[in-house]
């Protein structure tokens, strides 16, 4: 068995399972802007491939002002 590091600086709480790679912060008043042409983005586009091959489905999402991809995500509905 390896020795783990636990980077425990308080912001996980004690009853928090596992351990997080980093603290999460929610910040409602920030508006995250999208990398690759620097706008905001108040909402974000979102696509599904529509095939449910095997598990799920994949959804991509973009950005609405220049249509590019901000990443994925694996929606598995069994
Ligand atoms: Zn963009």
């Amino acid at each position: 068995m390896t020795h783990e590091i636990v980077d425990n600086m308080g912001a996980t709480g004690p009853d928090t399972p596992g351990r997080a790679p980093w603290a999460l912060v929610d910040r409602p008043d920030l508006v995250p802007l999208c990398p690759h042409c620097d706008r905001q983005l108040h909402e974000v586009y979102r696509r599904g491939t529509g095939f449910p091959v095997g598990q799920g489905r994949t959804l991509v999402y973009f950005c609405p002002h220049c249509s590019k991809v901000l990443g994925f995500a694996q929606g598995r509905v069994f």
